[in-house]
């Protein structure tokens, strides 16, 4: 037997039992004539005492040769510990060794095993094993696990049921790469990884299942950005005759009831956001609402004076940043040299403090007088002691820019408290999106999202003006979810795939499976999938997912602990029948 209790269980009540543990030691302190180590495994920690007095003498010999990380396995009496620790639940209690085995040396750790590391980010990812030792690492998968049971349970009581979709499919287009699987038993043809199980979720729906639930991987081989992975895991979801308010209803439920569950947060109804407003209010389709500073366009006030660079500028947009009046000089120039930064693109930026004595002072005091200012003061919602920042430009790329100034201001001003939830739906989003470099619409969600139905005639003359029966659901300026109501007859698919440049034959040869199933009474149907990584993440109060992956890749898509994507040899390629030309 290894254990009768485990590191983190023992307590006063359990004084003079006899107990066996088993786990690594996390540390040893040798006094000479007592050692005390601190064993531990994932439920915590047990200090345990060798005492020369009353542990067998081949028993403290053995104890001398502990080192950290060592697997052993100890038996003894639980006794009640002279200096209690506050700290752990097991403080108030020691065990006093009688027998030890060594179960496992370990090598010294390459970096220290404690919730404070001394290992840097990539020698922890080699190490992923013993990262996993630490407590935040640990607490962070745990916690993945109770999120993910908490959504099965939810969704199973509302009737879902999880079915496993292939892994080992054809595209499904996402709006990314897909990652390629050769098969070797049909010479030269690839499989795709799911960049979602999209298309299968809606045959289930075909097939009658009614309420559709996975947690699943997807696989989307883009160049990373920072904090995304090419694996990842989403909650993905399908129900049939259900309406865009029915999707929104059920998800708005679990979400609601995730974070009141885990964060003991109670959330009114979520409120809602067109697309449009979203992006003119906030510069983008996903608004952190926990905080103000909305956009106000400048434009009809700004424009036609001396100022060409306002004149020139499609848009004129700019943003009051509470208690910025007293920003120095110095503090405004860096400001606006973080705007120019390559990441962010501004040309410049001009500023206007809103004094206290209601006077304003501006970086283009020769083309405004104070009246122009107090205008623009009125639309940005500027009060006394504030800082108007504005940008001017092309339309799309001024409210990017804006947006990343926004948000950098809101979080070095303390204004994106992480034990804040403030949720949002943004609705009505674009059917298709122009791509510059293919000259080209997209599907701005996917091909299978269906267009507002008094929107369809606009296919043929504005296409971009297309409103979809989509939305996202969005979580402190993240998007944690995204779905639609989808196309279910084979004709508006038809459409759909031509007005994407689709030819019918290619339609056919990608999609013919799903159009065909549109034939045999293919109900309505939508859904949604939620980005599982970031939700946990966001729940868990953190911004970063890779603590919440157990064994996450790296930013140039690489396993380093196990050196993957590696090379394979000679004999695998000519299996699969293919030749590198390196
Ligand atoms: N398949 C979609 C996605 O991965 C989600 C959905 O439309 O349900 O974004």
């Amino acid at each position: 037997m290894y254990r009768s209790h485990s590191c983190g269980e023992l307590r006063a009540s359990d004084i003079n039992k006899e107990v066996t543990i088993s786990g690594w030691v996390q540390k040893s302190r040798d006094k000479g004539f007592m050692i005390w180590v601190d064993l531990r495994d994932r439920y915590g920690i047990t200090q345990l005492i060798f005492d020369e007095q009353r542990t067998p003498k081949d028993v403290v010999e053995k104890a001398k040769t502990l080192g950290r990380e060592f697997v052993i396995k100890v038996t003894g009496t639980v006794i009640e510990r002279e200096s209690k620790n506050k700290n752990i639940p097991t403080g108030e209690i020691e065990i006093l060794v009688k027998e030890l085995s060594i179960l496992n040396e370990a090598l010294v750790p390459p970096f220290t095993i404690e919730d404070e590391t001394d290992g840097g980010e990539d020698i922890r990812m080699k190490y992923r094993y013993l990262d996993i030792r630490r407590n935040p690492v640990k607490n962070s998968l745990m916690f993945r696990h109770q999120v993910a049971m908490k959504v099965r349970n939810y969704l199973s009581e509302e009737g879902f049921i999880e079915v496993e979709t292939p892994y080992l499919i054809k595209s499904t287009p996402e709006g990314a790469r897909d990652f390629v699987v050769p098969s070797r038993m049909n010479e030269g043809q690839f499989y795709a990884l799911p960049q979602s199980p999209q298309t299968f979720k809606q045959l289930l729906m075909v097939g009658g299942m009614d309420k559709y639930f996975q947690i699943v991987k997807c696989f989307r081989d883009e160049d990373l950005r920072a904090d995304r992975q090419p694996e990842f895991t989403q909650i993905d979801c399908e129900m049939a005759f259900v309406e865009q308010e029915d999707i929104l209803h059920i998800f708005e439920g679990l979400t609601h009831h995730l974070i009141k569950d885990i964060k003991g947060v109670e959330i009114n109804e979520f409120p809602r956001m067109t697309y449009d407003e979203a992006v003119r209010t906030y510069g983008n389709d996903k608004p952190d609402i926990r905080f103000g500073m909305k956009f106000g366009e400048l434009n009809e006030v700004a424009q036609h004076k001396d100022f060409k660079v306002f004149n020139d500028a499609e848009l004129v947009v700019g943003i009051a940043v509470p208690g910025g009046a007293s920003y120095t000089r110095k503090e405004i120039d860096k400001l606006i040299d973080w705007v120019k930064r390559p990441q962010v693109g501004a040309l410049g930026m001009v500023y206007v403090k809103c004094n206290d004595d209601g006077t304003y002072k501006s970086s283009v005091d020769k083309f405004y007088d104070q009246e122009d200012l107090a205008k623009w003061a009125k639309s940005t919602g500027a009060k006394a002691g504030d800082l108007i920042c504005i940008l001017s430009g092309q339309t799309n790329k001024v409210r990017s820019q804006l947006s990343a100034l926004r948000m950098e201001l809101a979080e070095r001003l303390g204004l994106r408290n992480p034990e804040e939830f403030a949720p949002l739906w943004v609705v009505d989003f674009p059917l298709l999106e122009w791509d510059e470099e293919t000259e080209r619409y997209h599907a701005m969600h996917h091909p299978f999202t269906s267009p507002k139905p008094e929107d369809i005639p606009l296919l043929d003359t504005k296409p971009g003006d297309v409103r979809a029966n989509a939305y996202d659901l969005v979580l402190n300026g993240n998007e944690i979810g995204g779905g639609s109501i989808r196309i279910h007859d084979k004709e508006t698919q038809a459409l759909m795939f031509d007005h994407l440049g689709f030819t019918p034959e290619e339609a056919k040869a990608q999609f013919g499976f799903l159009m065909d199933a549109f034939q045999y009474g293919a109900p309505p149907h939508g859904g949604i999938a939620f980005g599982f990584d970031r939700l946990v993440a966001i729940l868990g109060g953190q911004e970063t997912i890779r603590d919440f992956i157990a064994f996450p890749k790296n930013n140039s898509g690489r396993d380093v602990m196990i050196d993957a994507p590696a090379n394979i040899d000679e004999e695998q390629l000519k299996e699969l029948n293919i030749k590198l030309d390196l």
